[in-house]
């Protein structure tokens, strides 16, 4: 509803920017609601800021959880990535200062996957606006089937038995996915899932419950403690397609998933504001 005098009130709160992005929103809803009478299939939800009615956010901070692993070089990487280095520059005693130099790639350790990391004209890290890097978190738990089957993905199933005991999936959040694997990273192999042939093994996303986020929810962001959104066997990567290729983010090899709510959390991803990055290594803290 958006009474005139509603939206006078609203409209005086606003900077022009904002206005520019309500004006969208309201856009994108007139075409939904067409879109809806038509019967077609709604369209992709592309990230926007907070809807403007949105109720007030608080940010609690009675648990704080790093969802991040120690960045080191034996943390496990990509297949044919260069590894990790981290070497001493400055000494404290010797030099006055202690400082060291890394040479890591924007995807190892606990990081992010910007939009370009997988999309011609997808936003590059420096891009992301920073209202969709602190979100609510919700958190799908797999660790079950994971334990018979390591290939298994979260299907649309796993989502709506997660919103019948949790309620709908708060818009604008994070999705992540506890599969446990998080323990497994103190042993590359294992991390890796590798078999002979060289398949990797570790769960993911299915691609069909990627396309029901993008039509059906408002998710801004998919966080894994797995190496890739895509299951470890996947050879063309169809949920980084899907997922970035919309404009949203994703967070690989997260930790300690096992000790956040189901539901109730707001997670903050630092992400680094690096010139044309495609990811990079993060700091993820989840409150509640
Ligand atoms: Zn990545």
């Amino acid at each position: 509803m958006c009474a005139p005098s509603v939206l006078a009130a609203v409209w005086a709160g606003l900077t022009r920017r904002d206005a520019m992005h309500y004006l969208a929103g309201m856009y994108v809803a007139g075409r939904l609601v067409a879109n809806a009478e038509a019967s077609q299939p709604p369209p992709v939800r592309s990230p926007g800021p907070p809807p403007t009615d949105a109720p007030r956010r608080s940010l609690p901070a009675d648990h704080i959880v790093d969802l991040t692993h120690t960045l080191s070089p034996r943390f496990p990487i990509w297949p044919g990535n260069e590894p990790i280095v981290l070497k001493v520059k400055s000494q404290l005693q010797r030099d006055g200062f202690y400082a060291n130099r890394w040479d890591i790639s924007e995807h190892h350790g606990t990081h992010l996957d910007a939009p370009a990391h997988a999309a011609a004209d997808g936003a590059t890290v420096e891009k992301i606006d920073p209202r969709h890097l602190v979100v609510p978190l919700a958190v799908v738990d797999i660790r079950e089937r994971v334990a018979r089957d390591p290939d298994t993905a979260v299907t649309i199933d796993d989502l709506q038995r997660w919103e019948k005991r949790h309620g709908p999936l708060p818009a604008g959040c994070a999705l992540a996915v506890c599969s446990g694997w998080d323990a497994k990273a103190i042993d590359a192999k294992a991390f890796l899932g590798s078999d002979a042939s060289g398949t990797l093994h570790f769960p993911g996303f299915s691609p069909r419950a990627v396309e029901f986020l993008l039509h059906e929810r408002q998710v801004v962001g998919l966080i894994v403690d797995t190496l890739s959104i895509d299951i470890g066997p996947s050879r063309d990567f169809p949920v980084h397609k899907l997922w970035l290729g919309a404009g949203k983010w994703a967070v690989e090899c997260a930790a300690r998933l096992d000790q956040v709510p189901p539901v109730g959390a707001t997670v903050f991803v630092g992400a680094p504001k690096v010139a044309t990055a495609s990811g990079g290594p993060i700091r993820l803290l989840a409150l509640w």
